[in-house]
């Protein structure tokens, strides 16, 4: 079988790989497709070679079929379509003694700290393995992960009903977060500065803000009465879109800090004191967060077709991921890592 090696220096190579058994409490995959983020584009620019090494099969927004089960395993069968929730915890540490395993304090991210989804045939724990309904294809499956990021960041953000929310940076993440949002039942307003990305959010229905040419707070406050926005996901991962974020949080927003600031950015604290705003952070998911995505996928509330803009196949993934530094008005990519089974 094959998979696509990373090897540092922005380098990846196609290399034969001999597939695992699957041993005690492991399942087996035939890997259909596997989509690219940013934190694959962080490891394409060498930012995380300390933890992921130059010898890594990345990759964990995936989608495929059971193809060998261990024989401890009787809840999933050969031919089950599947999703991969690429978190290993301890199940010892305070956080997943507190029902909070996904932030573990030692968990293992398949994909970056194990051997991930660029290969053909994958082993992964049976606990990490989400059973798909019929009717999702395996290629909008692929968009389960991401999708549920944007559950996590929502449901972390308590929106309700009717109320106003602002999702700075109109990325994959931030497209999913307003489609997620939406059908919550929130006013969703995009802020962005990319003209492609405004344009596809646009196309999709939603409000937005040029924020490159609008002030972004002051255009919130006019379609909102004064009020300002009830909730803001912060996902730029920019000073300005830390800026915007006090600047137009309504009385008691609640902001979910999607983006991961590399760098610590300056933060207008004053007003958490005058408007009594709440910042939360959000990290990755639960297992519930999965199966809300699957959910999700399956009625057609994630438009799907509109987020996916390019697959390619298992030997470009270094070109993939060069592109996507390059351009930044692409959204999903996806690497069609087998031909599906007939
Ligand atoms: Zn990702
Ligand atoms: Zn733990």
């Amino acid at each position: 079988m094959k998979a696509s090696f990373y090897n540092c220096d922005k380098t990846f190579t196609l290399g034969a790989c001999t597939p695992v058994e699957p041993t005690a409490g492991d399942v087996r995959v035939r890997v259909a497709y596997c989509g690219l983020c940013g934190t694959d584009l962080h490891v394409y620019h060498g930012h995380m070679d300390s933890r992921v090494g130059c010898e890594r099969i990345i990759g964990h927004e995936m989608s495929g079929t059971v193809e060998a089960v261990a024989s401890d395993v009787n809840d999933i069968s050969v031919g089950d379509r599947i999703v991969v929730r690429p978190l290993d915890p301890c199940r010892e540490c305070p956080a997943c003694r507190s029902g909070n395993s996904h932030i573990c304090h030692n968990l293992r991210f398949l994909g970056l700290d194990a051997d991930g989804a660029l290969q053909q045939n994958w082993t992964v724990p049976r606990h990490t393995v989400h059973r798909l309904p019929p009717g999702v294809s395996l290629k909008h499956a692929a968009l389960v992960e991401p999708t549920a990021v944007a559950c996590h960041d929502v449901k972390r953000s308590r929106l309700e009903a009717g109320e106003d929310a602002l999702v700075i940076g109109a990325g994959p993440i931030g497209i999913l977060i307003a489609m997620v949002a939406r059908q919550r039942g929130a006013k969703v307003c995009l802020s962005e500065i990319n003209p492609r990305r405004l344009e596809i959010a646009r196309s999709l229905g939603f409000d937005t803000i040029n924020s490159a040419v609008e002030d972004t707070d002051g255009v919130i406050r006019d379609r909102t009465g004064g009020k300002g926005a009830d909730v803001i996901f912060e996902v730029s991962g920019s000073q300005a879109g830390v800026d915007c974020m006090t600047a137009a949080a309504a009385a008691r927003c609640r902001i979910v800090m999607v983006a991961i600031h590399a760098e610590k950015p300056r933060i207008d604290l004053f007003q958490f004191f005058w408007r009594e705003i709440e910042l939360l952070g959000a990290r990755v998911y639960d297992e519930e967060d999965f199966d809300t995505a699957i959910a999700l996928i399956a009625s057609g509330a994630i438009d799907c077709e509109t987020v996916i803009t390019n697959v390619q196949q298992l030997d470009r993934v270094g070109e993939t991921l060069a592109d996507l530094s390059r351009n930044p008005s692409a959204l999903k990519s996806l690497i069609q890592v087998s031909e599906e089974a007939a």
